[in-house]
Order: structure tokens, then C-alpha cells, then sequence
């Protein structure tokens, strides 16, 4: 059995013909899925001949949603969503002015170790496919009831270390037959693996490229990083300047603020140094405190002393708002404490 949530049109097409059926289902299915018809004796225009032979050959891959959390500061929804292997991801459904952003998954667990992130503690458990990948915005889209319009892939998981999966993703996320979601309004988050940004920035989509930096040195990259052992900062960045040139996109650097690590006026400084004159935006991440371990968040005054300092050097800034605070939405934490409830 497949899942059709991991085929694109043409791939269906494709199978129709084979079939002996003709290649125009495959849109009318596609177009029941989209819509929030998971269950083929639901769909209408589908004679009853195909609906056996996708019974026989398919199923549709929406996993269960085991909770929902909704923050009563701001309206964050998170969602723990159960697949059929058993394993839980996280996505969080956050509610702006301008539209409704999901935040979503690539892998179960990730391997990449950052010492900050809760994500990474029970390593990389596996990828998840690219239907499993969208299923978390088909399914994000029926609990907030409404359009979703931007997508960050921010949630568990190294993206770029599952990248034909999250290509496939983008392509079928972005397509009108799917959810017609412009790249512009797709933002993809990397721990900086440079040849896969490479990878990336040649194949010249719009979307978004976030770099999770959170440091101005390798030396002290690698205090909180083990991807920085393996690829310096100098081709992170010039890999950026590739992705840049050949998409014309603003760079976003995310760089959590850790007190007493990296949160002096000399590493906003030196931060502000390596950046100027690049097109680039920085986002402030006051971290967020996990109990296993000790890394605390700066003072506000900290925090914005910081932020001052880049923009009095040129450099774009924002400090991240902190969204369902009361829910544990940030960074993997849902997951992880939910599983420990549970055993
Ligand atoms: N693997 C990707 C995407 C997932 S993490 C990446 O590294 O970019 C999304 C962002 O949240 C990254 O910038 C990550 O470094 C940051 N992050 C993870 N845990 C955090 C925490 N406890 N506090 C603040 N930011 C955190």
C-alpha cells in the first residue's frame, strides 16, 4: 500500500494510465484530498470500479491528531499528530494579522545535536516522507478552518538532511492542484549544510532561506553546534551569497540569544561585522529554556542592547515574538514530554 498524499499529479496520472483509467481522475482525487475528503466511498464523481482499485492500491496518509493545545495568551494551536508506525510529530498553527503560518516537521527527531534544542535529544528517529510532510498542512488547515498561507519549516528536523522528500514537498505544496502556496510565503530553516544550500539555490525557487547561525565565530559555533565542525562560517555564507544570486532572495539569520554565551556587545558587533552589506535580515531568538540543560535566556535589556547594536551597524532586526508560551510550542518540547508522560 502507498500513501497518495506522496504522489505528485503527473505520478498519479501516470498510475491512472497504467491502470487502464483515465489520467483526468487524478486531479478529481487530488481535488476531494484538498478539500478534506479522506474517504473514497465520499467521493462523489468517482466511479465505484476505481474506487476498489484504490482501496486495493492506496490509502490516504492523514495521520491521527492524538491532541490539539491552544494557547490562551495568543491562540497558537499545537498539534501532536500520531502516524501509522506510531511515531509523533509536532506542528504549530500560529495566527498573525496577515494570515494563519504553520510550522511544520521534516523528521521524527533529528540528528544535527544543537546543545539548545529539544528536537535533537533522542537523535533522528527517521524522515518523514513528503506526503507526511504536507499531511500536517492538509491537516493544520481543517483545525484552524481556515487558509493557510505561510509555511515554515522550523519545526523537528534538519530539513536539508531529508532533501528529496522536502523537495517533493515544495513542489507538490506550491502546486494548484495542492494547496496553491506561493514559494514566497514558504520559509525553509537550515542549520547550514552548504551543499545542499548549493543544491538548493540552483534549482532558484523563491522561497525563503533561514540560516540558524546563533553564533559570529566557528569557535563559538561549534560550543553549540557540531554541524559548525564540519562546515565553517566563511562557506556558510558564501554559500548564501550564491543562494542570493541566483534567487535575488533576502537571506533570514536566526541567531538565539544564550545569556553569558553569545549575547555580548562584542558578538553583536562582530555578528553586525560578517554580515554588512549582505541582503540579509536577522531574527533574534531569546532561547527557549529546556530542563535538560542549564542555557538560560538573556535580560531584556540584554536583548535589546543587542538588537541596537545591529541596527546601529546597518543590519537588519527583528526579535522573535514568542508565540504559545503557555503551551510548550516551542522547539520539539511538546513531543518529547508527551512521550516521556506516556511511557
Ligand atoms: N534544523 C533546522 C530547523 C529546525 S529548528 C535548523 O536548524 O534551522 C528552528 C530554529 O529554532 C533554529 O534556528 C533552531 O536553532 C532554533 N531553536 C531550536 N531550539 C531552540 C531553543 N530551545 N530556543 C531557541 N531557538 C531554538
Amino acid at each position: 500500500m502507498k500513501n497518495l498524499l506522496d504522489f505528485t499529479l503527473e505520478e498519479l496520472q501516470s498510475w491512472m494510465k497504467e491502470n487502464g483509467e483515465s489520467a483526468f481522475r487524478a486531479k478529481q482525487i487530488f481535488s476531494w484530498i484538498y478539500n478534506e475528503v479522506w474517504n473514497y466511498d465520499d467521493m462523489k464523481n468517482i466511479p465505484n470500479s476505481l474506487k476498489h482499485k484504490l482501496k486495493d492500491n492506496f490509502y490516504i496518509g492523514i495521520p491521527k491528531i492524538e491532541e490539539v493545545y491552544e494557547s490562551s495568551l495568543d491562540g497558537t494551536k499545537k498539534m501532536l499528530l500520531r502516524f501509522n508506525d506510531g511515531n509523533i510529530i509536532e506542528s504549530v498553527i500560529m495566527q498573525y494579522k496577515h494570515g494563519n503560518s504553520i510550522c511544520i516537521s521534516t523528521q521524527v527527531g533529528c540528528r544535527m545535536g544543537c546543545k539548545f534544542c529539544a528536537s535533537t535529544l533522542g537523535g533522528r528517529v527517521r524522515d518523514l516522507t513528503c506526503g507526511e510532510i504536507l499531511s500536517q498542512v492538509i491537516i493544520g488547515k481543517k483545525i484552524c478552518g481556515d487558509r493557510i498561507s505561510n509555511i515554515v519549516l522550523m519545526g523537528s528536523g534538519e530539513p536539508l538532511d531529508n532533501f528529496d522528500n522536502v523537495m517533493k514537498f515544495l513542489k507538490i505544496v506550491n502546486a494548484d492542484y495542492g494547496l496553491n502556496i506561493g514559494q514566497r510565503h514558504i520559509t525553509l530553516s537550515t542549520c547550514g549544510i552548504v551543499p545542499k544550500i548549493i543544491e538548493l539555490a540552483d534549482k532558484e525557487m523563491s522561497i525563503t532561506l533561514a540560516i540558524s547561525l546563533h553564533a559570529f565565530s566557528d569557535e563559538k559555533r561549534k560550543e553549540i553546534m557540531p554541524i559548525a565542525n564540519k562546515y565553517s562560517i566563511t562557506e556558510i555564507l558564501d554559500a548564501c551569497r550564491y543562494y542570493i544570486d541566483k534567487t535575488g532572495r533576502r537571506i533570514t539569520f536566526e541567531y538565539s540569544l544564550v545569556s553569558g554565551v553569545n549575547d555580548g556587545k562584542e558578538d553583536a558587533r562582530s555578528l553586525a561585522k560578517i554580515l554588512k552589506g549582505m541582503l540579509c535580515h536577522v531574527n533574534l531568538i531569546p532561547v527557549n529554556e529546556i530542563k535538560e540543560n542549564t542555557l538560560k535566556r538573556p535580560s531584556k535589556k540584554v536583548i535589546e542592547e543587542f538588537e541596537e547594536i545591529l541596527k546601529s551597524n546597518g543590519i537588519e532586526v527583528t526579535v522573535r515574538r514568542e508565540m504559545g508560551a503557555d503551551i510548550n510550542a516551542a522547539c520539539g518540547q511538546l513531543r518529547k514530554s508527551y512521550i516521556e508522560s506516556a511511557k
